[in-house]
């Protein structure tokens, strides 16, 4: 038997890991289009751009667990009925397919060659290169790695400006009344945010400088930022145009749309990480979910069931992001309905926010309150109903707000 994995990230990674620690014994090839050994992620927008790190690369032994890792090789097709996955190196016949090629960075249109992004080792190698003490840094977006790469460039001695075109911090994952309050972050730590500020294109060479060599950032309130670099961070697309004509079906947002065990609509192909969705019992929705965790603990259930298991993947998924000094923590999954409780003050240095949905948390925020998380990620998966006032109360222990 042979399992093919398209993508040598964190989830194809974990995934071929995880077949030969459930003692599978058959061949598992590994492709990947990038041309490094395997890494992980987080560490690019952290101690990998702070310099603190060179690299972030797997410490696994793929050849002594008899993975063929074939990098540099990217999967341009896929002939489904026929099990045969064309690559730029020829067709690859096999028996189960898992589809783990992750996601690409949104791009703006019109973008300088001042420009990055921060996806991959090489985005990171190339951004750190232009984050020199003094140098004008201009962060589209103020989401996860807006914030994380602002974070870094404020470390490095840069100047940093913000623009989002939301009004709000993080508009897209939290509410308005979170996201707000953690706007002040960014002044603290001396980084001119600007909000329901839309760029409208960034042009090569400062416009209001003569000579400049750096860009300009065209917001469309007409104001022109001049920049020795931008980095743009306004989301991430799963990277599934490559299957277009295959016949495996995707969502409206284009992840893979798998079922409750991770297979595709096609049979013997499975998806897993940032390139897919999944449907949850738990949260009753389709969940597309962009993180670390999720790429660990869905390896293990792709894994599991590309071997003939038949295990349902139903997490409460989990993120973290280190910026501006703080940890921030999320676990579980809200919706607008969720009743928001504010866990202590955000003008303190920790805080939190926890969603309930008919009196049992679904989600939770934690600000530098690691307990809250450790304690609430079990309340989470066990759904047990909080009283609203103690769960409110900072200085009482998440386990100790259970409801009688
Ligand atoms: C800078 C950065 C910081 C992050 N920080 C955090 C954090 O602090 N906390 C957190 O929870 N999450 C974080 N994340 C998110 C997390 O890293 C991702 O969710 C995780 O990497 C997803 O893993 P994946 O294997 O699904 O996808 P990826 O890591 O994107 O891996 C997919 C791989 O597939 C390859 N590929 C794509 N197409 C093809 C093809 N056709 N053929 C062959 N190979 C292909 C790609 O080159 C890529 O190497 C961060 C992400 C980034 C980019």
């Amino acid at each position: 038997m042979r399992i093919v994995v398209v993508g040598a990230g964190m989830a194809g990674v974990q995934t071929a890991v995880a077949l030969r620690e459930r003692g599978y014994d058959g061949e598992v090839l590994l492709l990947g289009a990038e041309p490094h050994q395997p890494y992980d992620r987080p560490p690019l927008s952290k101690d990998v751009l702070l310099g603190k790190a060179e690299h972030s690369r797997f410490d696994i032994d793929f050849a002594g667990q008899g993975i063929e890792l074939r990098l540099g090789s990217r999967a341009a097709g896929l002939d489904a009925e026929a099990r045969l996955l064309r690559t730029d190196a020829g067709e690859l016949a096999y028996d189960r397919l898992v589809l783990a090629t992750g996601a690409s960075p949104v791009t703006l249109p019109g973008q300088s060659a001042r420009t990055h992004l921060l996806r991959t080792h090489d985005d990171a190698v190339a951004l750190k290169g232009a984050l020199r003490p003094g140098a004008r840094i201009v962060v589209v977006g103020a989401g996860w790695i807006g914030a994380e790469a602002a974070t870094v460039a404020r470390q490095l001695g840069c100047e940093v400006t913000v623009v989002e075109a939301a009004p709000v911090p993080l508009a897209g994952a939290l509410p308005a009344g979170v996201g707000e309050a953690m706007r002040g972050w960014y002044a603290e730590a001396g980084v001119d945010l600007r909000t329901s500020a839309a760029v409208g294109g960034i042009v090569d060479g400062d416009v209001r400088l003569e000579g400049d060599p750096g860009a300009t950032v065209l917001l469309t309130d007409g104001t022109e930022l001049g920049a020795d670099a931008v980095v743009v961070g306004v989301g991430a697309r799963p990277d599934t145009g490559w299957l277009d004509g295959s016949g495996i079906v995707l969502d409206d947002r284009g992840a893979v749309a798998a079922d409750d065990r991770l297979r595709a609509s096609a049979d013997g192909v499975l998806a897993v990480g940032d390139c897919a969705s999944f449907p949850s019992a738990r949260y009753g929705t389709r969940l597309m979910v962009h993180h670390w965790d999720n790429a660990v603990q869905g390896a293990r259930a792709a894994a599991a069931n590309a071997l003939g298991a038949d295990q349902a993947y139903d997490p409460v998924p989990y993120f973290w992001s280190q910026q501006f000094g703080r940890m921030v923590q999320y676990a579980g999954h809200h919706g607008p309905d969720d009743e928001l409780l504010h866990r202590g003050d955000p003008a303190d240095r920790s805080w939190g926010a926890i969603w309930l949905r008919d009196g049992a948390p679904v989600a939770l925020l934690a600000v530098d309150r690691p307990r809250d998380l450790a304690q609430g990620r079990r309340l989470l998966e066990r759904g047990t109903p909080l009283d609203p006032a103690l769960a409110a109360d900072p200085s009482v222990q998440l386990k100790a707000a259970v409801r009688s």
